[in-house]
């Protein structure tokens, strides 16, 4: 912060100074990476990946920070609300997107109130029960909620979340509303579903895969077009009949309004490395997800799919109905 005194001693423009000199220091003290979700979850796993190589990158602290509830709506305006400073940013997913036609009243405008760094990584989602649910596939299951709707609930992450939304697609595909219980992310909503507590969760694979392969829980169906090799014994649900069920959560990275040009380039720069890094792709392999192309992973290619997926995700919510004060 030297040059911004300088500046101010001698008169010079002070916004074009400072700016560039943080853009040169940044980040000179720890940066924290905002979950909206709860620890241990999906959101929170990606975000503890991407963190690793931000730190390598910054070579500094980076922190991950988890700020959940409202299925994530409260984590993103606390980011919307933070000091613009590259120091609070966020990572958040499709809900980004499905918010404005569930919250009647969002204190944020997502396409106003952040600057988009660049998307991330995509990641498909699992329809699954407890493994005590007396179903194998989904006309197994389709006939066994026929029978026991009022006695079976189903789980999610709170209204805005992945997991909320795909419940959202598959109770209006079927045709059947279901008991919702909303927790303040997956992960605590995934150890209900082992205990039996709920009976259906739909959530990303980053949460399932090793669930499911440990038998822990039954997997009706994925969300992506084609079946995982991670997961080759589990059918896709438009396989299973479910059309127009395909659901990829894809992620973003945000910074606050307002952060300085020459800080937003540095975030994306490390974005950038963090896609390209084999060790990265590697790990969210591991669970079916895949690291976006580089023309995506830029502040125009997240705006312009988020302002898509908002008019694309509106009128399906509208439609299916389902929505908060
Ligand atoms: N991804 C969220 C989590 O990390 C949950 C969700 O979107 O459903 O808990």
């Amino acid at each position: 912060m030297k040059l911004k005194t300088a500046a101010w001693s001698v008169g010079l423009p002070l916004c074009l100074f400072s700016a560039a000199s943080i853009g040169q220091e940044y980040p000179t003290r720890p940066v924290s990476v905002v979950v909206p979700f709860a620890a241990g979850g999906p959101t929170d796993t990606m975000a503890r990946l991407l963190a690793q190589q931000f730190q390598a990158s910054f070579k500094q602290t980076v922190v991950v920070e988890n700020a959940p509830g409202a299925g994530g709506t409260i984590g993103v305006n606390k980011v919307a609300r933070a000091t613009p400073d590259g120091y609070t940013v966020l990572l958040m997913h499709i809900g980004m997107a499905t918010a404005p036609a569930l919250y009647k009243r969002l204190p944020f405008d997502p396409l106003k109130d952040l600057e988009p760094i660049g998307q991330v990584a995509d990641v498909p989602m699992t329809l699954l029960t407890r493994a005590s649910l007396p179903v194998t596939g989904m006309k197994d299951l389709v006939a066994y909620l026929k029978a026991n709707r009022d006695k079976t609930t189903i789980a999610n992450a709170g209204l805005g979340a992945a997991s909320h939304l795909c419940g959202l697609l598959f109770m209006s595909s079927i045709g059947i509303d279901l008991t919702t219980v909303a927790y303040k992310g997956t992960a605590p909503a995934m150890s209900d579903l082992l205990g039996g507590q709920v009976d259906i969760l739909c959530d990303q694979t980053s949460n399932t895969v090793s669930q499911i392969k440990a038998g822990k829980v039954r997997a009706i169906g994925v969300t992506s077009p084609k079946r995982l090799t991670q997961l080759p014994d589990v059918p896709t649900l438009a396989e299973q009949g479910l059309s127009g069920f395909e659901l990829n959560v894809w992620h973003g990275l945000y910074a606050p309004r307002g952060t300085p040009r020459p800080v937003l380039e540095r975030l994306n720069k490390a974005l950038n490395a963090t896609i390209r890094d084999a060790t990265f792709n590697a790990r969210i392999a591991e669970f079916g997800a895949v690291s976006v192309a580089p023309a995506l992973a830029t502040p125009e290619g997240l705006r312009g799919h988020l302002a898509k997926e908002i008019a694309l995700w509106g009128p399906i919510i509208v439609k299916a109905g389902q929505f908060a004060d």
